[in-house]
């Protein structure tokens, strides 16, 4: 028998201050939490237009999304409603390993975001994108400039380019204890501007931790739609909306996610030396 499966539904629900159905549901709060209705409405959403798509693979990819219940859920990483459920357990998660609560320690929190022309796919290309060789790649890139002592997590994200008729697959992450001179290696080693890419490393200090880190793991890509001078995002046209959900179905909900000084043990983000 294969080893199970690892699935957030049997994962503790969190306590109500790392419950992020709760802290974005607030009155107000524009980028609320997508309740569960909406994600299954989304399935529902997809499978139509997996269903639609010329290869027999798809109709299988739609085939298990709607096998997905609550007794027995997909675990796909195209499905809405578990990678909902993984959102919720993955916030609750990084915020106890990070200790984000306590105020004092926010100031050494960045959220960091990774984007490099290397990883840019061809329109027809994007089923060859492997998630785990990218986590790879750059967990080797934080060591070797340094960033041993530090805690990362966040996963691959991804958005198709109207204009340029690419993918762009790109990194979300949040870091404890990432020093000034790994970041400075890094962007010198790795993420400097090209005519592709104009901002390849964003920095930015951790704020606000429910929108920022529930931004770390998103249930869809969007389409980019360039204008002079910023871009919109809207849903990815088919065909190409199936071939990214049939990419994401080649692996598991856990293969989109990068840790590094951290390692999940069952339901738990253990880090891998005391906290400093
Ligand atoms: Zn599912």
């Amino acid at each position: 028998m294969p080893p199970a499966i690892w699935s957030p539904y049997d994962s503790p629900f969190p306590p109500p201050n790392r419950d992020i159905t709760k802290l974005l549901r607030g009155a107000g709060n524009k980028n609320g939490f997508e309740i569960r209705v909406a994600a299954e409405q989304e399935r529902y959403f997809r499978i139509a237009a997996l269903q639609r798509h010329p290869s027999r693979w798809a109709i299988q990819v739609a085939a298990r999304l709607a096998g997905c219940s609550r007794s027995a859920p997909c675990l796909r990483p195209c499905c809405p409603e578990c990678t909902g459920r993984m959102r919720i357990w993955f916030y609750a998660e990084v915020a106890r390993v990070l200790q984000i609560e306590q105020d004092t320690a926010q100031s050494r929190l960045n959220i960091i975001t990774l984007v490099h022309e290397d990883w840019i796919l061809k329109r027809q290309q994007i089923i060859n994108l492997n998630p785990k060789v990218l986590i790879d790649r750059v967990r080797h890139q934080f060591l070797r400039a340094g960033g041993s002592g530090a805690i990362v997590i966040g996963s691959v994200h991804g958005e198709y380019d109207k204009q340029r008729q690419y993918w762009q697959p790109h990194l979300h992450l949040v870091a404890r204890d990432l020093d000034v001179r790994t970041i400075y290696l890094l962007r010198k080693r790795h993420y400097q501007r090209t005519s592709l890419v104009y901002r390849p490393m964003v920095v930015q200090p951790l704020r606000d931790p429910p929108p920022q880190i529930s931004y770390l793991l998103k249930s869809y890509w969007p389409m980019r739609v360039r204008h002079q001078k910023s871009s919109t995002f809207r849903r990815i046209p088919e065909p190409l909306h199936s071939e990214y959900l049939m990419m994401q179905d080649r692996f598991d909900l856990l293969d989109f996610v990068f840790l590094l000084g951290v390692r999940r043990q069952g339901h738990r983000l253990v880090p891998l030396s005391a906290p400093r």
